[in-house]
């Protein structure tokens, strides 16, 4: 017990002097910033995050294109009142694994074409993919004009 107030005074004047040492006023501390060392492993960090934004700005304007579209489909069919597999063939997953179809490969679609879809299950997708190309186009033609949706006018 007889210890406890010399510590104590001990420990104040500790205090005392790294407090001397911090910065009194926001000019001092300005004036004596040093950034933070980046350790390797910070540095490692930073170059994979920039490598990641280098690679998710190579989207290409397609891509993009589609993303915009398909935002739209999305709405046009919910409008339509289509939440559902439009092909119902055997082993149809029916509201499961949606998504658009084109009437063909992307890289064959014409002029407006990125806005003729229909919407189907994974597995009709994949049956209509396996098929012949001209099948494909007809079936997924003939399912978009059963949707009543006009394609915006200047995009075709
Ligand atoms: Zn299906």
């Amino acid at each position: 017990m007889i210890y406890v107030k010399p510590a104590i005074a001990l420990l104040a004047s500790f205090v005392k002097i790294i407090m001397s040492f911090r910065p009194k006023t926001f000019q001092e501390a300005k004036a004596n910033f040093k950034p933070m060392k980046r350790s390797r492993m910070t540095i490692a960090i930073g170059k994979r995050n920039s490598a990641r934004r280098r690679l998710m700005k190579k989207q290409g304007p397609k891509t993009t294109e589609w993303e915009r579209v398909r935002a739209w489909l999305k709405i046009q069919f919910a409008k339509a009142g289509i939440q559902t597999c439009q092909l119902r063939w055997a082993g149809c997953a029916f509201d499961n694994y949606l998504g658009f179809a084109h009437a063909a490969k992307r890289r064959n679609l014409l002029d407006g074409e990125i806005y003729v879809v229909a919407l189907l299950c994974n597995h009709c997708h994949d049956v209509i993919e396996i098929g012949p190309p001209e099948d494909m186009r007809r079936i997924v033609e003939g399912l978009f004009a059963l949707t009543g949706i006009q394609v915006p006018k200047g995009s075709v």
